[in-house]
């Protein structure tokens, strides 16, 4: 059966040099007010919806709702403003582009990503990831606030866009911090962790992957982790 590799974006597939991390602080703080600065961890495996939402504890469910439709359209005006410097600093995270290529004639591959739509689809264009992510197939920080409930939102959409069910094995999680391990667990997926994020090969093996690697570099060993 055909696998379907739902790939994190940021700390696994890329980073953005931080550049996209000051425009999101920069469009909650225009929509939602003043938010303090945080540690890079605080953002990691998190959904937009759910940073937004533990950065304003005052504020409802509700309330980040009424305004996401805002947030977003700022956040994306807030990025394409810093377009040069997110061009110049983005970058694949290593032995990445390889394992995208090599898996793309056996596996569909889509981003399960806490990052909003349009700014996902923004870094992957930068970085010119889009000839291997079906991005219509893809689960995004807008579409719930909860990472596990990314993954049905994303089979979902695969089922429709494929035409048949994905479940169980035949679906790969894949992330650099526990937080993509447990939304793949907790959805009876395999799950694959990559060390190239905030969090360590060690701290990521405490939360029992199926598989964790330091990086993407050996191309083989990454394949084999990966398709199980
Ligand atoms: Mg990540």
């Amino acid at each position: 059966m055909q696998k379907l590799l739902l790939w994190d974006l940021d700390g696994t597939l890329l980073h953005t040099g931080g550049v996209s991390a000051e425009a999101m602080h920069m469009a909650m703080t225009k929509v939602y007010g003043p938010a303090p600065r945080r540690e890079r961890p605080f953002y990691s495996g998190k959904t937009d919806r759910q940073i937004i939402q533990e950065t304003y504890a005052l504020l409802t469910p509700a309330d980040v709702l009424e305004h996401l439709n805002d947030f977003m359209a700022t956040y994306e005006l807030e990025l394409l403003a810093r377009q040069v410097r997110l061009r110049a600093k983005a970058a694949l995270m290593p032995g990445i582009l390889a394992v995208l290529q090599a898996l793309q004639p056996q596996a569909l591959q889509a981003p399960l990503t806490g990052n909003i739509a349009p700014i996902a689809q923004l870094k992957l264009a930068i970085l010119n990831l889009l000839p291997y992510l079906d991005v219509a197939v893809g689960a995004y920080g807008n579409d719930h606030f909860d990472r596990s409930a990314l993954v049905p939102i994303a089979l979902a959409r695969a089922t429709q866009a494929y035409g048949h069910s994905f479940s169980g094995q035949a679906v790969v999680v894949l992330g650099d911090t526990p937080n993509d391990i447990l939304c793949g667990k907790a959805n009876g997926t395999r799950t694959v962790a990559l060390a190239t994020g905030a969090y360590s090969l060690q701290e990521l093996q405490a939360h029992q992957p199926d598989a964790a690697l330091p990086d993407a570099t050996d191309l083989a060993a990454t394949v084999a982790a990966i398709l199980g």
